[in-house]
């Protein structure tokens, strides 16, 4: 038995729907090797699937963006590139046309390139995530493989590097400066606030780990601190961080308790060993608020 997977294009502008191939196979016996889908046939047709919806999206793209905004003329093409663009579900090469920018328009610049202002990034938004996630979770190369075992998709370990590097740059953008303590407002305030979600719960642990300085394997000591913050009914968060290499450890915690909902009237505990370094660190900055409480295990 032969079967066949199409996509019909509807154009809905009254002019006939197309129907486009995406991928062919046959089943004989059944057997459990042969019941549903493969891996290798799930990666093909997810990569068939993936480029013809693109190419329909940047052909009805290109059309729509081909008129004047002013005069509505025809805007020519002059030419052609190719823009690549990594998705989850395949590498996508892009014929990206340049059009004259019409006359009316008075512009300095002669021609503009639709596509290359609709994808500045070159890699889909979810492709980033899902590479960043697992590169933080375990080593770049089992995050590759990891990827590449289940998606149609092929990479290498300094792409996976690079990437997950620039989305940890933007993210450590976006946690604020260091300050000393992060109890805002005053107390008529905080009586305003509506009544508060269960109380949040902090662990602190940390660690020392062998440092690497290029080949040389013995290049000293550094302590990692990760923490784990716990509240009723809501998804629990993770934070770690060098002691010396980071500027703004409370700033990363502050924010990450601020994304959990924290409010200056809720209870905040946080649970250490007691370690000298995290009380170093924290000892001033960690009140988050007047409701904060430090349990030390020795
Ligand atoms: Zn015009």
């Amino acid at each position: 038995m032969k079967m066949f997977i199409q996509i019909i294009i509807d154009p809905e502008n009254g002019r006939p729907a197309t129907t486009k191939n995406v991928a062919e196979f046959k089943r004989e016996s059944l057997s459990t090797d042969t019941l549903g889908l493969t891996l290798l046939e799930s990666k093909v047709i997810l990569k068939n699937i993936q480029s013809v919806v693109t190419q329909q999206q940047v052909d009805h793209y290109i059309h729509e963006y081909q008129p004047c905004p002013r005069c509505h003329q025809h805007q020519t093409i002059k030419g052609h590139h190719t823009i690549v663009y990594r998705t989850l579900f395949g590498k996508l090469s892009l014929k990206s046309p340049g059009l004259t920018i019409c006359s009316c328009q008075n512009s300095d610049q002669k021609s503009i390139s639709p596509l290359s202002k609709a994808l500045p990034e070159r890699m889909s938004p979810e492709f980033q995530f899902l590479q960043s996630k697992w590169a933080s979770l375990v080593s770049y190369g089992m995050a590759l493989n990891i990827i590449e075992d289940v998606l149609p998709v092929k990479s290498n370990i300094a792409t996976v590097f690079n990437n997950t590097q620039k989305v940890a740059k933007r993210l450590d953008a976006e946690i604020g400066d260091e300050k000393t303590s992060y109890i805002d407002g005053c107390q008529a305030q905080w009586d305003t606030l509506p009544y508060p979600d269960s109380p949040l719960s902090v662990g602190i642990d940390g660690g020392y780990i062998h440092s690497r300085d290029g080949d040389n394997r013995k290049a000293g000591w550094f302590e990692a601190i990760v923490g784990k913050s716990l509240q009723d009914e809501k998804p629990s968060k993770r934070f770690g961080f060098v002691c010396q290499y980071d500027d703004k450890p409370k700033s990363r915690l502050n924010t990450m308790l601020q994304r959990q909902g924290l409010q200056m009237n809720q209870d905040i505990t946080f649970l250490s060993d007691g370690g000298e370094t995290r009380y170093e660190i924290f000892k001033n900055g960690l009140v988050l608020n007047q409701n904060t409480c430090w349990i030390g295990f020795m």
